[in-house]
């Protein structure tokens, strides 16, 4: 785990949503913006204009805005050494993570609308949207994780709670059940496995692209 930056006293009430022991699951609004500090709460804050405003200039539509944040998932998960030999745990505890931040953003004001009109799912230009996006997003993060505005455990929070607002997004913009919406959260478990041994191997291998 990143240590150093800016020493930040804790509130009782704080939840680290990487601890072992997650603190119960009263409180509607508890774990919702789970940020350590506030460069951190900007950070998020800023990645998430740059999301929205890609998406609304460039007609992203809800589904293929999920996977790239998935991949950015995969992407920030893989650099964190906790990855390494103990994937699945991490990845257990990841997802329950991103449950408990979904559920908190029932009552929290959603993203706006995204375009529900997709260009042709499997045309280049909207893949290379996607990729756009992904690429955007990571070197936004790169660039805060340098500046030393975030940790890289802040930077997983960061997506995450991104990813949450997607996810979140299911329910607001197409009525998903909160059964739909974990359910497919669980079936991120799978490609969220393969991306992150697949960035793994990719930088055993000296490779360092930041690419979905
Ligand atoms: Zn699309």
């Amino acid at each position: 785990m990143a240590v150093g930056g800016p020493a930040v006293v804790r509130t009782p009430h704080d939840s680290t949503p990487s601890s072992h022991h997650e603190r119960g699951t009263a409180g509607p609004e508890k774990g919702a913006m789970a940020f350590l500090d506030d460069a951190e709460a900007t950070t998020y804050r800023m990645l998430k204009h740059v999301l929205q405003n890609h998406c609304t200039t460039h007609r992203l539509c809800l589904p293929h805005t999920l996977v790239t944040c998935g991949a950015l998932v995969a992407f920030v998960c893989a650099q964190r050494d906790e990855t390494r030999g103990a994937l699945e745990p991490r990845l257990a505890h990841t997802l329950a993570d991103l449950k408990h931040y979904t559920r908190a953003r029932r009552s929290a004001p959603p993203l706006a609308p995204f375009p529900v009109e997709c260009l042709a799912h499997a045309s280049e230009a909207h893949l290379a949207q996607s990729e756009a996006l992904f690429q955007a997003l990571a070197q936004f993060l790169h660039d805060r994780l340098a500046a030393e505005r975030a940790t890289l455990a802040g930077a997983e929070r960061i997506v995450l709670s991104l990813l949450a607002d997607l996810c979140a997004m299911l329910t607001h913009q197409y009525a998903h059940t909160a059964e739909e919406v974990e359910a497919r959260i669980d079936r991120l478990r799978g490609p969220l496995q393969s991306q992150i041994t697949a960035y793994h191997r990719r930088r055993d291998h000296g490779g360092s692209g930041a690419s979905p």
